[in-house]
């Protein structure tokens, strides 16, 4: 399977898509300008199951496609070869994302106060919510307590630490 060792393509192109993607992203580094068809015997994979891949490859700039006639059959194909210099840049939005996804909700956190009845089974309502239903919980009618959010705040933070250092680890 899979290690650190692993050329950063290889291993983006799996995290992107599990096995087949790993499979393609191989064949691709090996043999580079190959059409879908020697990917497709390369691999082992479905002709069907090549081109999605690649397709996905392609519409996230991880690879390019030249289109060549082949002179064998007399119709055009496509020639693929691996972005590699987009690697990185595709890893640093991709982090970016999702560390700004963590951090909204963080800032969400942050900027409310949060009720609770006190009951596991009902979900904790925000101080608006709270007021409209003259703090009483809109699920099981007990009276809504303020509850601390330090907890959420710490994992969120926790996660976002973690997600800078897990994408840092690609290279
Ligand atoms: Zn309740």
């Amino acid at each position: 399977m899979i290690d650190k060792y692993e050329d950063p393509f290889v291993r983006i192109s799996s995290m992107i898509g599990g096995d087949e993607y790993l499979k393609v992203a191989r064949s691709l580094l090996k043999a580079e300008d190959a059409t879908d068809e020697e990917i497709a015997s390369s691999t082992g994979l479905r002709i069907n199951m090549v081109r999605k891949v690649l397709y996905d490859l392609f519409g996230k700039s991880l690879i390019t496609g030249i289109r060549v006639k082949d002179e064998r059959k007399g119709w055009f194909v496509y020639r693929w070869r691996t972005r590699r210099d987009e690697v990185e840049h595709f890893i640093e939005n991709q982090k970016k994302k999702i560390t700004d996804r963590l951090q909204q909700r963080l800032d969400y956190e942050n900027a409310s106060d949060f009720y609770h009845c006190g009951n596991e089974d009902c979900p904790r309502v925000t101080f608006e919510l709270a007021l409209d239903g003259m703090f009483k919980c809109p699920t099981c009618g007990n009276v809504l307590n303020l509850k601390k959010n330090d907890k959420s705040k710490k994992a969120y933070s926790k996660k976002i630490d973690e997600m800078r250092k897990d994408m840092q680890q690609i290279f």
